[in-house]
């Protein structure tokens, strides 16, 4: 009995090490949104935006974190995003973050629904992307953009936010708008649209992305190489892909995808950093950032996510890289303050 266990449970750990592909568990909606407007109703593509992002840190009841993402881990993971969607001109804003208390979530998340469901409905943000981080768990999800596509918030955890495989740029595509690049031709279900493999229908079948090529999500060798044959050629290193350790981009076309869906979107247009923001909050420090993108001076990409520690109303104020901050005090009213941030 002992030895049939061990051999199980060794089994099981050689099925685990021989994942090949991560595990999102992101449902696609049953209609695409984007594709749904009326032509005359729909807005031109941002050429840039800068969104906002909360995270959430699962701790115990009693605050125990012992298992949960520390700060500067999830601030370190914030910053892993700049490489991947600066250059489809999308910054980051990180607004905060806070903490959750709470046994159920904290202990071995299961992704069930009714778990996701309460759990991305506490401390909403209305204006930032909620990113709910639970500690390990044995569930084979990673990461969830639970809220739909596109969404408000996402659950990951952990080791999908730290591991370095660019899970949460994923979950956060999830939420610009974009689908899985072998979207209805790896698996049919709710749309039966496979992408050609010559891309003939890539406008409407597939993950409605043409500079995305059609994906089986077949399998790859250790350096990335496509090996699912098929006659498919997908993009392994697509951010949107299920191929594990080699996801690094997203292609202009996800990039225009996701500039659209924002514009069209007021769930995130409501999440944007505006050019001019006004504080009527009197909590200092107050931490604004980065610029937004929405600027007609150079550089045309956003420039590397920082934040800046303000203190506004009082004497110290501190900038730092390339942004400038003039606050301005209408009526001499502290609790009226706005800075105008852009670039230098
Ligand atoms: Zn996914």
């Amino acid at each position: 009995m002992r030895t049939k266990l061990l051999i199980s449970f060794t089994l099981a750990m050689v099925a685990r090490i021989g994942i090949s592909q991560i595990n999102c568990g992101t449902q696609t909606p049953p209609i695409d949104e984007l594709s749904q407007i009326n032509p005359q109703a729909k807005v031109a593509p941002l050429n840039n935006a800068t969104i906002k992002i909360f995270f959430h840190i699962v701790r115990k009841n009693n605050g125990d974190d012992a298992n949960s993402i520390s700060v500067s881990e999830a601030v370190n993971s914030f910053f892993a995003l700049a490489p991947i969607f600066n250059p489809q001109n999308i910054c980051f804003s990180l607004k905060g973050w806070g903490y959750i208390n709470s046994n159920l979530y904290y202990n071995d998340f299961s992704f069930n629904y009714n778990d996701c469901n309460s759990l991305i409905n506490t401390n909403v943000n209305t204006d930032a992307i909620d990113v709910y981080i639970v500690p390990n768990s044995n569930s084979s999800t990673q990461g969830i953009a639970f809220s739909g596509i596109p969404g408000r918030s996402l659950i990951i955890q952990k080791q999908a936010m730290i591991g370095g495989k660019n899970i949460f740029a994923h979950e956060l595509g999830h939420c610009l708008g974009l689908y899985h690049t072998f979207q209805s031709t790896s698996s049919n279900l709710p749309w039966a649209c496979p992408e050609n493999i010559n891309g003939s229908n890539c406008d409407i079948c597939g993950d409605l992305v043409c500079d995305t090529p059609a994906d089986n999500n077949g399998s790859t060798d250790g350096n990335c190489n496509y090996t699912g044959g098929g006659g498919y050629n997908p993009f392994t290193n697509n951010i949107m892909s299920y191929y594990d350790g080699c996801l690094t981009q997203f292609t202009n076309g996800q990039g225009l995808r996701m500039r659209d869906v924002i514009a069209n979107s007021q769930t995130l247009l409501d999440r944007l950093v505006p050019d001019n923001i006004t504080i009527t909050s009197t909590t200092y420090p107050l931490i604004i950032g980065p610029p937004s993108c929405n600027s007609s001076s150079p550089p045309p990409n956003c420039p590397a996510p920082l934040y800046n520690l303000l203190e506004i109303g009082k004497s110290k104020i501190s900038t730092s890289g390339n942004v400038i901050v003039n606050p301005d005090v209408p009526n001499n009213n502290p609790n009226n303050l706005i800075a105008t941030i852009g670039f230098i």
